[in-house]
């Protein structure tokens, strides 16, 4: 089996899957040309809890968490199956690194799961489970977990973190769905993707002190973390490709990396066609 890339997406607003946005079409189309994972390992921002947990039932639970959308939102259900046996995998990966994790059997799957997931695999018939957050730890906690968690790639479980690679929501109402960006979400976003793609990890730890706008863009972390979690899975001088570039209501990027482990210990990777399979895809921001 390929080993797989780690990803990094932004979920956007609930309504996504009704929205006529370029990051839609991106996502709809993004499971056609990923190797087919035996599971997925979805890193939510919207989990938080204070240990690392994991979610370990048979079904997942389609959760409805937002409040004032349409109706046809609520009406819609990610029946996707679970994997205790996955889970378990990750509980134990995860005590191996020292690091603490309790297994949830009941916990379904939240937006920040079943949104995407909705559009990159509308079949829902790939075994979910997530791992959430604890915001309190910041951005090197969720990079080790994520580096603890390497081992996955290998075993053809494919690592999602959902989150938004700007997200002030203070700025997001009034707003059209396909406004542009103004330069304060442009100029952090500019900065992250070239310490992503320079390998700049001491940087993008720091990024709260060093990034332009970082603290207005991020007012809270809790959205960002999962880039840490997803970057930490494909190792040390892990190579970042953006996928896809874009904003929704102005102020909310919809960014999407693919994170490589490297070459030289990935000699599984399909090197040739992956530019054309991956079909990197941008819109003005
Ligand atoms: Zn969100």
């Amino acid at each position: 089996m390929s080993t797989l890339p780690s990803l990094f997406l932004s979920h956007g607003a609930p309504t996504l899957p009704l929205t006529d946005a370029p990051a839609r079409a991106f996502l709809s189309g993004l499971g056609d040309v990923l190797t087919p994972p035996r599971a997925i390992l979805m890193v939510s921002a919207h989990w938080e809890t204070t240990v690392p947990t994991v979610s370990a039932g048979e079904r997942n639970e389609t959760i409805h968490d937002f409040r004032g959308f349409p109706r046809a939102l609520y009406e819609m259900r990610y029946p996707a199956p679970g994997s205790p046996a996955v889970a378990a995998r990750v509980a134990d990966l995860l005590r191996t690194a020292g690091i603490d994790c309790n297994v949830d059997r009941n916990r379904g799957l939240d937006h920040g799961a079943w949104v995407p997931l909705l559009l990159i695999y509308p079949h829902a018939n790939i075994p979910v489970l997530q791992l959430s957050i604890q915001p309190h730890l910041g951005p090197e906690h969720h990079l080790n977990v994520g580096r603890a968690l390497a081992a996955l790639r290998l075993e053809g479980v494919l690592v999602i973190g959902s989150g938004s690679f700007t997200h002030d929501l203070s700025e997001f109402r009034g707003h059209d769905v396909n406004d542009r960006a103004p330069d304060w979400v442009n100029s952090f976003a500019d900065w992250f993707h070239g310490e992503l793609t320079g390998d700049r990890i001491d940087n993008l730890l720091d990024y709260r002190r060093q990034a332009p706008f970082a603290t207005k863009n991020h007012p809270t972390e809790e959205h960002l973390l999962p880039l840490y979690t997803a970057l930490g899975v494909a190792g040390e001088k892990a190579e970042a490709e953006r996928l896809h570039a874009s904003a929704t209501y102005s102020v909310l990027r919809m960014d999407v990396y693919a994170f490589h482990a490297p070459r030289s210990s990935n000699a599984l990777r399909e090197d040739t066609n992956r530019q054309a399979r991956l079909g990197s895809s941008s819109t003005a921001v």
